[in-house]
């Protein structure tokens, strides 16, 4: 068991003693003072925050100043996604992605609380209206490796400190090659009827929230929330830690 999942305070200071927690972005030791996001304060401080003018609908920056708010980019008034909006809090870079990486493939799952804590703090004003939380699932060949979805792992303690229910509203039904590797165009197809909603009576007229780790085009939870859609969410706002930056 990893020493750092043990949260009990006296337990806890004594594992910090013996085996000092280790930054996962610089690998120094941190003392005196926590970790948190597994990060120590110097390398919290380089996290980069989402800010400046971005698209209402897909969240992508936008490089002019001055425009109206609720302004779409050019993608989002062609082709609407079928979530009304995606928010992220910060961009996918360092140290950020050595946080995610050990969320997901390092088994260090109580990060998930983490970063849901940070996402209350920044967002959660914006998200009172949401009435059911969603985690974007994964395929069960891909949990049964992992051990867990990650993204189920930051949606379960934002749905406690939101006070609003978790819904399991989605299926996986198709094994899809990881996004990051693929095209923009196999992408689309990669994804294309790769969830199924259950649940619906949870979900239908309600404002729901859909979360996930990082978005990257946003197709993955344009995909997930026309499958909400289609079982009778009454919006769907897209939820993610973090966001790859625009090249
Ligand atoms: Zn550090
Ligand atoms: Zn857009």
């Amino acid at each position: 068991m990893d020493p750092r999942i043990i949260t009990s305070r006296p337990v806890a200071a004594l594992l910090d003693f013996v085996f000092p927690p280790i930054c996962l972005a610089c690998e120094r030791e941190e003392r005196p003072g926590p970790l948190r996001l597994g990060l120590c304060l110097p390398c919290r401080g380089r996290l980069k925050l989402l800010r400046g003018p971005r698209c209402a609908g897909c969240g992508r920056p936008l490089r002019a100043a001055g425009l109206p708010a609720g302004y779409l980019c050019g993608d989002c008034r062609r082709r609407p996604p079928a979530y009304d909006r995606l928010r992220a809090v910060w961009s996918y870079e360092p140290p950020l992605e050595q946080v995610i990486h050990a969320l997901k493939f390092g088994r260090l799952d109580f990060l998930g609380g983490h970063l849901a804590e940070e996402i209350w703090h920044r967002l959660g004003g914006d998200l009172r209206h949401v009435e059911a939380i969603v985690p974007v699932p994964l395929h069960w060949r891909r949990q049964m490796v992992r051990g867990y979805n990650q993204a189920e792992r930051i949606a379960r303690p934002l749905a406690r400190r939101l006070c609003r229910p978790l819904v399991p509203a989605l299926r996986r039904i198709r094994p899809t090659a990881p996004q990051a590797r693929l095209e923009r165009s196999r992408r689309q197809a990669n994804l294309r009827r790769a969830f199924r909603a259950r649940r619906a009576a949870r979900i239908r007229d309600r404002p729901v929230l859909l979360v996930d780790d990082v978005a990257t085009t946003g197709a993955t939870l344009g995909h997930a929330a026309a499958a909400l859609r289609r079982c009778g969410a009454a919006s769907v706002l897209a939820l993610t830690v973090a966001r790859t930056p625009s090249r």
